[in-house]
């Protein structure tokens, strides 16, 4: 389709960058299964590696493939440009080896996904580059942190995994105003709900293993940005630091799984306010987290930058970790098992699974609870779920 023509969100995640009249009229698709490229002259090759033609070289940075996702998930993000690659994590790490260096501080949110908190806590200082965590849920103690060395802020916005809301707008034109550069993972909202780089946001990171693949048979990650940010992440952070490149094959499940993203989204987000309002009228539940939700507390803020609530909602019983363990041993239909944005409800306790990697004290000292459960509303028929947490909930009591 034309690039220009139609402009609604599914129709660009269903058309947007292919004609099949290029492609033999195949209506999907095709899948480039090849690590190299052939040329018609060692000059053809120069050109190309030197920008000045349009072609592929090699494999580990490029594929028509995942040419046409990144080409797709650019324009849902409302994004100059766009890099796949072979997990979230990989996501991140190309990302921040190819902006940092020795003797740079990166500012963080201390409410993150526990593997990228570990990479900012343990794994970063090694090579010399400082991670200072605050709360940004306060912008002002994000300012009064802000240093010299200071190159850029991170965070998630809804937040793993008790889901607070950060302010996009008011982080971005404070990094802004310092010269740095805000780095936003969205995997939680989706464009579909959130696109962090209209509201000030600099760079917008996924792991695609969740709602953009969509359906828990994939890892996948992507950059998203300013085409000058793309071409370093692909030229340094994949290409000679991590190498962590996404298979074609699963960059087509990916393109497969974005068709429905608007879909899937909309029926997660109904499911999980319904889900919602049900844990909170529960007597064993003592609260419940959820953007959507007019009484949890980052709902106003959510409201402003979101379109819905997302499909994740977190809650805490009155009994603590032992109710929760009672309730979980309960459900039949709801599965215990960490990641998220499956068709299948998912069920976890962060401070045991996702968020092992923050130490006791950290987690105490972030306001990380270990009394916490987070659920990934799925896809299944709303009664269902219901019906089965429920019976959770009256075993836990
Ligand atoms: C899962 C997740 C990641 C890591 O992605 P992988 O694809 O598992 O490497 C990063 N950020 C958030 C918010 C996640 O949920």
């Amino acid at each position: 389709m034309s690039d220009t023509q139609f402009e609604g969100f599914a129709t660009r995640a269903i058309h947007l960058g292919y004609d099949p009249q290029q492609e033999q009229g195949a209506l999907s698709p095709p899948l480039y299964l090849t690590s190299t490229y052939t040329h018609e002259s060692i000059d053809a090759f120069s050109e190309i590696r030197a920008g000045t033609r349009q072609g592929y070289v090699y494999g580990r940075t490029g594929n028509p493939t995942q040419a046409l996702l990144e080409q797709r998930l650019a324009s849902l993000e409302g994004a100059q440009a766009g890099l796949v690659t072979a997990s979230g994590m990989a996501a991140i790490s190309a990302t921040l080896f190819s902006l940092l260096q020795s003797g740079d501080e990166i500012m963080v949110d201390q409410i993150i996904y526990g593997t990228a908190f570990a990479l900012f806590a343990k794994g970063l200082t090694r090579f010399g580059i400082r991670t200072q965590f605050a709360d940004f849920t306060q912008p002002e103690t994000v300012a009064a942190a802000i240093g010299a060395k200071t190159k850029a802020v991170y965070f998630e916005t809804p937040a793993n995994p008790n889901l607070r809301v950060i302010d996009i707008r008011a982080i971005s034109a404070l990094a802004r105003s310092h010269g740095l550069l805000t780095i936003v993972d969205n995997t939680f909202a989706t464009p579909v709900l959130q696109r962090p780089l209209e509201q000030g946001a600099d760079i917008v990171l996924h792991s695609a293993t969740k709602y953009l693949g969509g359906h828990g048979d994939l890892l996948a990650g992507a950059v998203l940005g300013r085409k000058q940010h793309i071409d370093l992440i692909r030229g340094e952070g994949l290409r000679f630091f991590t190498g962590a490149t996404l298979s074609p094959f699963t960059a087509f499940l990916v393109l497969r799984g974005l068709k429905t993203l608007e879909l899937r989204v909309a029926r997660h987000c109904e499911s999980a306010l319904a889900v919602a309002k049900a844990l909170r009228q529960h007597p064993a539940v003592a609260y419940v987290s959820y953007p959507g939700l007019p009484d949890s507390p980052g709902y106003e803020l959510a409201n402003r930058q979101m379109s819905a609530g997302g499909g994740l909602v977190a809650f805490e019983l009155k009994g603590g970790l032992a109710a929760g363990k009672r309730m979980v041993a309960a459900l039949s239909l709801v599965h215990i098992a960490v990641s998220l944005g499956d068709p299948e409800t998912l069920i976890q306790h962060p401070a045991s699974m996702t968020h092992a990697l923050y130490s006791a004290q950290d987690r105490e000292k972030y306001g990380l609870s270990e009394g916490l459960l987070r659920l990934s509303v799925g896809l299944e028929s709303l009664p269902d779920i219901l019906a089965d947490l429920r019976a959770g909930l009256d075993a836990a009591a």
